[in-house]
């Protein structure tokens, strides 16, 4: 018979006191998590142990089941999920707005195909046939988003905290404005936009993500302004030859008790795996790269 202070409880109240309890002290996630040869699961104090999705765990050694079963989810290639959909090519829009005629199609074509080097847009432009600008709008044209002027916005030192700067090196994008009242960030980029990497940042910072192109000029101008800024954004532990989802789980695990971490986050963009502990000090970030394949 379930009691409060010895007394009968009614069930309302006996479910009030257990969802308070769970608050507080809520039960592991883990199975099997029995200690010292108990029946029930650990209850201690949430501050002592880990959160993954919503799920609290007493200890790494409860959490790295769920763990490994969350990297192996998110390993297969990001870029299945969204395939590329075929595009009006840039030298037609290009073509059809007038910016250029058939003849420097034609040649820059050419240079492209001898040299099997380089984007179309960067030889119209070596030909004198486009601006950079003109690059930029067909771009956007060709993603169907905005160009957001970078050249006179510097909104994304605004967003310096959210991800690791090798993140945004490493993917070529960039974080251009952020609404926290709207729960919307912009997120920049200069050759297409990555469909994977835009939700793997939604689901990381539980946020709506909208893409946008910038030129590239005004992309390097920012990235150099970000690595040289007095409120840099958070360095991130870099590693490119751990591949296998159980090693990266046991030394994720290593880090959550390191530095003491309340949670952990994971998501997937493009080719790397982001893992963020949330702990007293802030956010801290590690990054696992992966090979194309
Ligand atoms: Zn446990």
């Amino acid at each position: 018979m379930a009691t409060i202070g010895g007394i009968r409880a009614p069930l309302a109240v006996r479910t009030r006191w257990r969802e308070k309890l769970s608050r507080y002290f809520p039960e592991c996630a883990y199975v099997r998590c029995h200690p010292h040869g108990a029946r029930l699961p650990a209850r201690r104090w949430r501050g002592l142990g880990v959160s993954l999705r919503d799920k609290w765990y007493c200890s790494p050694r409860c959490l790295l089941p769920a763990l490994e079963r969350s990297i192996l989810e998110l390993l297969p290639a990001a870029e299945t999920a969204f395939p590329h959909r075929r595009r009006v090519p840039i030298g037609l829009l290009l073509l059809q707005r007038g910016v250029i005629n058939e003849d420097q199609l034609r040649q820059a074509l050419a240079l492209q195909q001898e040299h099997r080097e380089g984007r179309l847009g960067d030889w119209l432009r070596r030909i004198g046939a486009a601006s950079e600008l003109d690059i930029t709008r067909a771009l956007a044209m060709q993603w169907g988003c905005p160009v957001f002027p970078l050249e006179r916005d510097q909104g994304y030192r605004l967003c310096a905290g959210l991800m690791p700067l090798t993140l945004c090196q490493t993917h070529r994008f960039l974080p251009v404005f952020y609404s926290a009242d709207r729960s919307l960030l912009y997120l920049a980029f200069t050759s297409g936009v990555d469909h994977a990497a835009l939700y793997g940042i939604e689901q990381m910072l539980a946020c709506r993500t909208l893409p946008c192109i910038v030129s590239e000029s005004a992309y390097a101008v920012a990235l150099a302004d970000m690595e040289n800024s007095s409120a840099p954004a958070p360095e991130a532990m870099i590693f490119d030859s751990m591949r296998d989802p159980f090693e990266i789980a046991h030394a994720a695990c290593g880090f959550i008790q390191q530095l003491e971490a309340q949670s952990v986050q994971l998501a997937r963009v493009g080719r790397s795996l982001w893992v963020r502990f949330l702990c007293h000090s802030g956010p801290r970030d590690l990054l696992f790269h992966f090979p194309a394949s």
